[in-house]
């Protein structure tokens, strides 16, 4: 699942979630400084209001590599 973008340079990074391998403990969404994740149906899930600023804090907490940000190269 991808979720979010914006354009860096030449570079547009993304927000990936990856379902299969959330366990849903929340310490992604207990660090987001935005306050852009819940869980739902015990997966991590990006808010419909999506705050998310690619700051990658989620990706350095969450012990499971369920979430990331990522060059899409374009
Ligand atoms: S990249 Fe930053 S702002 Fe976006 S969901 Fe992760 S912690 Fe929150
Ligand atoms: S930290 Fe990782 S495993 Fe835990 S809810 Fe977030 S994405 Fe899922």
């Amino acid at each position: 699942m991808l979720c979010g973008n914006y354009e860096k340079g030449l570079m547009e990074k993304i927000l990936v979630l990856n379902p299969d391998w959330c366990k849903g403990c929340g310490i992604c969404a207990a660090f987001c400084p935005k306050d852009a994740l819940e869980m739902i149906q015990g997966k991590v899930s990006l808010k419909e209001n999506n705050q998310c600023i690619l700051c990658g804090l989620c990706e350095q907490r969450c012990p499971d590599y369920a979430i990331f940000v990522s060059d899409s190269g374009k």
